[in-house]
């Protein structure tokens, strides 16, 4: 691929994810930075900047861009955020994180994708991501309360471990609903009296499964 190609390429790709919402500069310039094809392997590594989701490794995806893009906006991140990301995959939402805030913790329960995508965030030189395989379902006890909770599979609902480990005035987005079914994208907020709950559209994610992968 020529520098024009892979120029027009980038142009386009930007142009899709403000067509579909992704508006915040910051966001859009962090997935200018971050190369999606370091995250896809083989043949699908060319089709990296087309707004679709591609499989990856253990039977799972990487998500499309611009539900990157979307779920990364209704998070509002800022700055100084630690955030906790369930659902590691190929590291791709994590990468856009780090750019955004202090700290990324991802977790999965594949310790094939945790190793995978360390190795991309080593290559990528992104050193505040801390990636670790474990059951996501349980949050990450040893290192709560995060400013930021995001989820990238699917539960019925809001696990009560994630909602405990999220600070008073922090925010955890995520898909709740049945696997093979179009779920919600919610937003939920911790007050210091409960929790605000928004509906924000629909996606389709691969579920939130208890318990380590054997892989
Ligand atoms: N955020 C990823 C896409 C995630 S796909 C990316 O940017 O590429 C959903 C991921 O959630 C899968 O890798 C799956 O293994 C993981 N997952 C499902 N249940 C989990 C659990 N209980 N704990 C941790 N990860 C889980």
């Amino acid at each position: 691929m020529t520098e024009d190609e892979a120029a027009r390429i980038k142009m386009q790709f930007l142009y899709a994810l403000r067509s579909k919402g992704v508006t915040d500069a910051r966001i859009l310039s962090a997935m200018e930075r971050i190369d999606r094809g370091a995250f896809v392997r083989g043949i699908f590594a060319e089709r990296a900047y087309e707004d679709m989701p591609l499989p990856i490794a253990c039977g799972q995806t990487i998500s499309q861009p611009s539900v990157v893009g979307l779920m990364t906006q209704a998070l509002a991140v800022g700055p100084r955020d630690r955030v906790l990301e369930i659902g590691t995959g190929s590291g791709y939402q994590a990468a856009v994180l780090s750019l955004l805030c202090r700290r990324v913790y991802t977790v999965d329960r594949h310790r094939r994708l945790v190793r995978e995508a360390q190795a991309v965030f080593e290559a990528l030189h992104l050193p505040n991501i801390v990636a670790i395989a474990t059951d996501g379902s349980r949050g990450l006890p040893d290192q709560a309360p995060f400013d930021r909770i995001l989820v990238t599979a699917a539960a019925e609902d809001p696990p009560g471990p994630l909602l405990s480990q999220l600070k008073i005035g922090g925010i955890m987005v995520l898909p709740v609903g049945q696997s093979d079914t179009v779920q919600s994208l919610i937003r939920v907020t911790r007050l210091e009296t409960g929790f605000d709950y928004e509906e924000l559209r629909p996606v389709r994610f691969v579920p939130l499964v208890e318990g380590m992968a054997s892989d």
